[in-house]
């Protein structure tokens, strides 16, 4: 049985929010929103709640999970020291969608970091998360809540799709406002380093802390043996279909062979568009919609039984480059 409780992200029920946290303190699994996706959450402090996540997800075992927080004051206890670049970042976008990574305290379970003397933590902008934390007196470790290698969730039925009866609560919120994951950085080497693009650009940290390092070929799958993140070695946000991805100039193009080899093509838009296509899912011209929407676009085109389907690539600039992070990180095919 799986407790589906409806939570208004504006005005939330606290003792809706209240029976999430009782299972968070049991020991059990909630399912809960952030602003950037929804989140598979237990206690991080509990080495068999974490436990509890990596069975439920399938995610294997080396890649660590990131800690929420609700207030500044419960990192002493997770870190070593907060470096003063820390305190930069942190004062300048928490709460909000970045996650930074120090050294670990030995509070800390292994469990959690995946073995790795660093934690990834941050803190989220949604009044449901950290009502839900501050309710269960304790930092909650949460990956996405989608099953290890799928799209990542962006509405509550995401997560209902892939947990509903595997675990104990799931949170209902309605969709996430961001849609896609935080932008995470590494802060115990010399340089700053972005190890995953998200909705905090590169730009906007640069303006706080000065230069930092990103490179985005850093992610791909199969060229890293010795990854800085061990989330980026596996595939990552992909649709049961394939996945091609196409620029604007290109995508009449790649419709034309996608059709050639499969029937149930559908295509991911930026705006309106004509295509004689099985669906055409329009995610929105503005790049903030788009990216909202891309998660839910390719578990809707799955839902229809698309073979192919073809998403319309963005410009690498602002939150386009998580966008297209995850595109070339779940596709097939690059057209
Ligand atoms: P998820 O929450 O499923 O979107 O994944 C969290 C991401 O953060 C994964 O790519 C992890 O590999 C990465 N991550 C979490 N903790 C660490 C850490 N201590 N060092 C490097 N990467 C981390
Ligand atoms: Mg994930």
């Amino acid at each position: 049985m799986t407790l589906i409780l409806k939570i208004d992200s504006e005005k939330p029920d606290g003792d809706k929010i209240l029976k999430a946290a009782e299972f968070i303190r049991k020991g059990e699994v909630v399912a809960f929103p952030t602003e950037t996706v929804y989140g598979l959450g237990a206690d991080a402090m509990n080495q068999e709640a974490i436990k509890k996540i990596f069975i439920a997800k399938r995610r294997p075992l080396d890649n660590p999970l990131i800690i929420h927080i609700s207030r500044v004051e419960q990192m002493y206890r997770l870190v070593e020291e907060v470096p003063s670049v820390a305190k930069k970042l942190m004062e300048a976008f928490w709460p909000g969608p970045l996650t930074i990574i120090l050294k670990k305290s030995s509070e800390v379970p292994p469990e959690a970091t995946a073995g790795l003397n660093t934690v990834a933590i941050r803190m989220p902008d949604h009044k449901v998360a950290l009502q839900l934390i501050e309710f269960s007196s304790v930092p909650i470790a949460a990956p996405s809540a989608n099953l290890s290698g799928k799209p990542s969730p962006t509405k509550a039925e995401h997560a209902i799709e892939d947990f509903y009866s595997k675990i104990a609560c799931i949170i209902d919120s309605g969709r996430c406002r961001i849609g896609l994951e935080s932008t995470v950085m590494l802060l115990t080497e010399d340089k700053p380093m972005i190890l995953r693009p998200g909705a905090v650009t590169i730009e906007e940290i640069e303006k706080v802390i000065g230069n930092v390092e990103f490179n985005s070929n850093i992610s791909k799958t199969s060229a890293v043996d010795k990854p800085v993140s061990p989330g980026m070695k596996y595939r990552h946000y992909a649709p049961e279909a394939k996945l091609w991805l196409a620029s604007e100039d290109r995508l009449e193009e790649a419709v034309r062979e996608a059709l050639k080899v499969k029937k149930k093509v559908g295509v991911i838009t930026r705006g309106e568009k004509n295509l004689q296509v099985a669906e055409v899912f329009n995610a929105g011209p503005d790049m903030e919609e788009y990216a909202s929407n891309i998660f839910a676009a390719l578990r809707y085109l799955d839902g229809r039984g698309i073979e192919i389907i073809i998403a319309e690539g963005v410009e690498e600039t602002g939150i386009g480059v998580a966008i297209m992070n995850r595109l070339k990180k779940a596709a097939t095919r690059i057209v």
